[in-house]
């Protein structure tokens, strides 16, 4: 077994989804999903190309209201590539008698390879053989090469090489009912012999996209004489090829293509730049080397081997691999931040929510540059994230749960249950620890760069707007000479209110208190740590007093932390009064029941009831803080963490968690991981030194 590739032998309807998903290529501007050029969105194939940051709004009428959704739009198909051998029917893989179909996807050089072989009705057998590339170094352009064989027969081969403007959002089915159209082509062209090119616009945001497509056929000792015709129909533009195909004749049509958007910078216009890119670009093979060339150095700098490994050295890999595409050098500048699916799909919208927290670790020391654009894309949306403070009646700045383009807040208003078929309000936007993520990628930033100068322009002001916050959200309880906050969810959205209330969101929530007190802290030590003149700037551009500084530090020995009788940290106020669930039935019942939200409202329950996790929440504290960082700040508090309190708080929450979330699986291993290499009570960071 490679622990560089990932091989799907034979075609699978049912697995295909996730395959294009797994076998996506992509290099942190834009990336594709891992279909076949020959296929369209059906139901089964979901071809889709994705540019980071680009967004679009669509309003939908859901269960009677009309609702404002943003995407990242699916842009116009690059992909295409039809052919069908002597005026017979195009290739369908589910149509044909097929001999050999496996997909290789190499992570070392990041070229996705497919190899096809099979006999059509009147017995020709034809093999195939494609490669492809989004290049890492070159970000604009991807290259698709195809051989063909005909293997006992001679004749005419047809093949189509375009591009479609034609598409939706149509990977996710849940979403299906709503509007799905953000595209609208301005111009479909052929523009030279080799060229055709393809500009749109989305709907509402105005985001020109460009595509030009280049395509050469070849045969052993020079190009191969194709009569070429431009097609266009409706939205796809493309050449048809005719081609004369001998038995055992390899001939090999290379299409090259650009991907520019209006959003572009050191361009004229998209379109013109599309155009010159591949009129420009090399062939399919000189490219190869460039790409592959900037893999290595990636994978120099990325890569992490386990010893005596294979299954969870390649596992591994295809993290690595993925983020990668998904946030890459390529990405520097681009005013973005990370989507927590990736470029590789539709699920969330491609919205920005905390998720960064668990991959800035990863990031920040071989690529601070990168991290520090992640974090300008926040940075540029601190006004907008005042507003929402505002709105919500605080102070300070709150980012909202999901973002997309200008920094509003994205969280759809319903979802739906795709058990019940029932659309429900959403209470995700008072998950408010989205700023304690974004604090803590501040201070994690500045620690590994010690750079004054990004918290001076950059960090102070976020770290200070969020703690100020937090601040107005914490409520002074005089009768427990405390502070509370309270109405907030914590990362388990299986808990977003009390059995029974309408009131949104919970109180006391003990990872969002025990956060705040660490990132009220930080936010005083920025201050502290910034040169004299500096600080005085950010304290006067903030209008920040001693008075507010003097609560802050109050905040931060007077929090309330709740805790069950046993001394295990209480998730929330009233966690420890709530039901427990009957896991071994409903696992006999449901087998799978990770998604014990939806399981429990298809029911006519709630998981509002039960003592039961989505994933991670008060071990969150346990991931990012080591226990004597814990135990310092509860002491500050007043509270004693007892060393078996630990191993007891990990243990009663690992009973009680579903894991609906992958990112539950990152936290637990971590934290089981730290308290069996520590015996009973892990010591250290999470991140190594804070
Ligand atoms: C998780 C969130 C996460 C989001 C996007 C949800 O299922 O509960 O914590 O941010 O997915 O990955």
């Amino acid at each position: 077994m490679s622990v560089w590739t990932l091989t799907y032998d034979g075609f699978d309807p049912d697995q295909q989804a996730l395959r294009e998903a797994l076998c996506t290529l992509g290099n942190g501007y834009f990336a594709t999903r891992g279909a076949a050029p020959e296929a369209r969105a059906d139901g089964v194939n979901y071809p889709a190309t994705y540019v980071a940051g680009l967004y679009n709004r669509l309003t939908s009428t859901v269960a009677g209201r009309a609702v404002e959704n943003e995407d990242m739009v699916n842009l116009p198909s690059w992909l295409p590539l039809d052919f069908r051998t002597e005026g017979g029917p195009w290739f369908d893989v589910r149509e044909v008698e097929l001999l050999e179909h496996c997909q290789e996807l190499d992570m070392y050089t990041g070229v996705l390879t497919r190899q096809v072989r099979w006999r059509d009705a009147d017995g020709r057998q034809t093999r195939l053989e494609q490669r492809r590339f989004v290049h890492m170094d070159k970000p604009h352009l991807a290259g698709l090469k195809t051989t063909f064989v005909a293997e006992n027969w001679s004749g005419t081969l047809e093949v189509r090489a375009g591009l479609d403007g034609g598409v939706t959002n149509s990977g996710v089915r849940r979403y299906q009912a709503l509007n799905n159209r953000h595209l609208e082509v301005l111009a479909a062209e052929a523009s030279g012999d080799e060229v055709v090119e393809l500009q749109a616009q989305t709907n509402q945001s105005h985001v020109r996209v460009a595509e030009a497509a280049r395509t050469r056929v070849a045969r052993p000792g020079g190009p191969a004489p194709t009569r070429r015709e431009v097609v266009r129909e409706g939205d796809y533009i493309g050449h048809a090829l005719t081609l004369d195909l001998r038995q055992g004749q390899r001939l090999t049509v290379e299409k090259i293509i650009a991907l520019y958007t209006s959003r572009d910078r050191a361009i004229s216009d998209c379109r013109l730049a599309a155009r010159t890119a591949v009129q420009r670009a090399g062939g399919f093979d000189e490219l190869l080397v460039g790409h592959a060339g900037a893999w290595r150095r990636m994978w120099n700098r990325y890569g992490i081997s386990i010893k005596d490994s294979t299954r969870p050295q390649l596992v591994l890999q295809l993290h690595i691999f993925h983020l990668l595409q998904t946030c890459s050098p390529n990405t520097i500048d681009l005013d973005v931040g990370v989507p927590a699916r990736g470029l590789h799909g539709e699920a969330y919208r491609g919205h920005i929510f905390w998720d960064e927290l668990f991959i800035f670790p990863f990031l920040n020391f071989e690529s601070p540059t990168l991290t520090r654009s992640l974090l300008a894309y926040r940075h540029r949306r601190l006004d907008e994230a005042r507003h929402l403070a505002r709105e919500a009646g605080h102070e300070g700045a709150c980012y909202p749960w999901q973002s997309g383009s200008n920094g509003r807040e994205e969280t759809q208003q319903m979802h739906l249950n795709p058990r019940s078929g029932r659309w429900l309000p959403d209470n995700s936007r008072v998950q408010r620890h989205v700023n304690i993520a974004i604090a803590y990628n501040v201070w994690q930033h500045y620690q590994v760069t010690g750079s004054v100068e990004f918290l001076r322009f950059q960090g102070a002001k976020m770290l200070v707007e969020i703690a100020r916050f937090f601040a107005s959200l914490s409520s002074y309880n005089p009768a427990l000479d405390r502070y509370e906050i309270r109405g907030v969810m914590g990362p388990d959205e299986y808990h977003d209110a009390y059995p029974g209330s309408d009131r949104p969101g919970l109180d006391n929530n003990a990872y969002t208190n025990v956060m705040t007190v660490w990132m009220l802290l930080r936010a005083l030590e920025a201050l502290e740590v910034l040169p004299a003149h500096y600080r005085r700037e950010v304290v006067e551009e903030l209008g920040l007093s001693e008075i507010e500084l003097e609560r802050w530090r109050d905040i931060a020995n007077k929090m309330r932390v709740v805790f069950h009788a046993d001394g295990v940290i209480s998730q929330f106020e009233g966690y420890e009064r709530l039901e427990e669930l009957d896991w071994e039935g409903y696992r006999a019942k449901y087998g799978d029941i990770q998604r014990l939200d939806r399981i429990l409202e298809a029911e006519g329950d709630t998981p509002n009831r039960y003592k039961v996790s989505k994933q991670a929440d008060v071990l969150m504290l346990l991931y990012l803080l080591s226990v004597d960082e814990l135990r310092e700040l509860l002491g500050r508090l007043g509270y004693e963490l007892e060393p078996e309190a630990v191993p007891r708080t990990i243990a009663y929450y690992l009973a009680r968690t579903s894991h609906g979330s992958t990112l539950s699986g990152v936290v637990h291993a971590w934290v089981l991981a730290r308290s069996e290499s520590c015996g009973s009570a892990p010591t250290t960071g999470a991140t190594g030194s804070r």
